[in-house]
């Protein structure tokens, strides 16, 4: 059973995570970082690491994958300029808390991951925290959202070796993507944005993701 000293100190390091891991770099977002104040991050973390929950580095979720470092979820999602308007499709739900992240800053956030057991877990986290505007979907992300459709937003959470047409396809004209692209251990982060039916992509920094096994993702 968790204690209110325990609570306190999840809180306090959320705090700590707020001033000096995101405030102390480039997030300067308003919306995002009310969101990451008020997500109890630990609700994400398997047990054996929730103590280091709000630590300043990604941590293991189970099937060989991670959750993000605090940071660079922050930075991805201000890069996407998310608002209430916004329907945004996620590729790799893992944890859940980018989707928790998206959720509280979109219309509706459409996440698909291959791992069942990922996929289950955080869609009880969410159910448990009441978020609503989700819809889950386990199968490769690497084909985009299963049925023909646009969003307004796409984040990928795990690396590419380049942004497939299908899921390119799959994002409105003015819409903006986010994705970690490359196939060495180092990847960039590439913020693509739809121009007249074209993806101009820049990069925004150097990142270090697990990779997109699937179709148009790496080999399993
Ligand atoms: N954003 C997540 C981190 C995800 S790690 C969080 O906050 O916890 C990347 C995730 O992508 C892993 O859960 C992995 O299982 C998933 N993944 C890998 N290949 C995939 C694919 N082809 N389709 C969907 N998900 C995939």
């Amino acid at each position: 059973m968790q204690t209110n000293g325990v609570e306190d100190k999840f809180a306090q390091a959320r705090r700590q995570m707020l001033e000096h891991d995101l405030k102390g770099r480039d997030i300067t977002d308003p919306g995002v970082l009310k969101v990451m104040a008020e997500i109890r991050r630990q609700e994400f973390i398997p047990p054996s690491y929730r103590f280091q929950a709000y630590a300043d580095g990604p941590l293991p979720i189970g099937c060989g994958q991670t959750i993000s470092q605090p940071y660079i979820v922050a930075l991805m999602t201000q890069a996407l300029r998310v608002n209430q308007h916004c329907e945004v499709l996620e590729i790799g739900t893992g944890s859940g808390y980018q989707t928790a992240v998206l959720c509280k800053l979109a219309k509706k956030v459409y996440t698909v991951e291959k791992c069942n057991e990922l996929s289950e877990s955080a869609q009880a986290v969410l159910g448990r925290l009441g978020i609503k505007n989700v819809e889950f979907y386990i199968g490769d992300g690497s084909c985009g959202w299963r049925e023909k459709r646009t969003f307004d937003r796409i984040i990928v959470t795990a690396a590419l070796p380049q942004i497939p047409h299908v899921l390119a396809d799959q994002l409105i004209d003015e819409g903006l993507m986010v994705a970690p692209v490359g196939s060495g251990g180092v990847q960039e982060l590439i913020l693509g944005e739809k121009k007249k039916g074209k993806l101009l992509q820049r990069n925004i920094c150097d990142v270090r993701f697990v990779k997109i096994l699937g179709k148009y993702g790496f080999e399993e």
